[in-house]
């Protein structure tokens, strides 16, 4: 992702598509690029722990 703006205080949500200002977070791995903090905590956090509660139970399973 290599989108060069003139307003780089300005960036597209990669999930929702709405103009946010700020840094933004990492929206992988729910989409690439980045997003806005409500689309970061409403659809990325979640994300994140879902695959670190599914990995765990993965290496529980195995390990067992
Ligand atoms: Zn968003």
């Amino acid at each position: 992702m290599t989108t060069i703006r003139r307003k780089s205080l300005t960036h597209r949500c990669a999930i929702c598509g709405k103009v946010y200002y700020g840094f933004g977070h990492i929206a992988e791995p729910v989409a690439p690029g980045r997003c806005c903090d409500v689309c970061h905590a409403q659809h990325v956090v979640p994300r994140r722990i879902r695959l670190v509660v599914d990995t765990r139970a993965e290496q529980r399973e195995r390990r067992e």
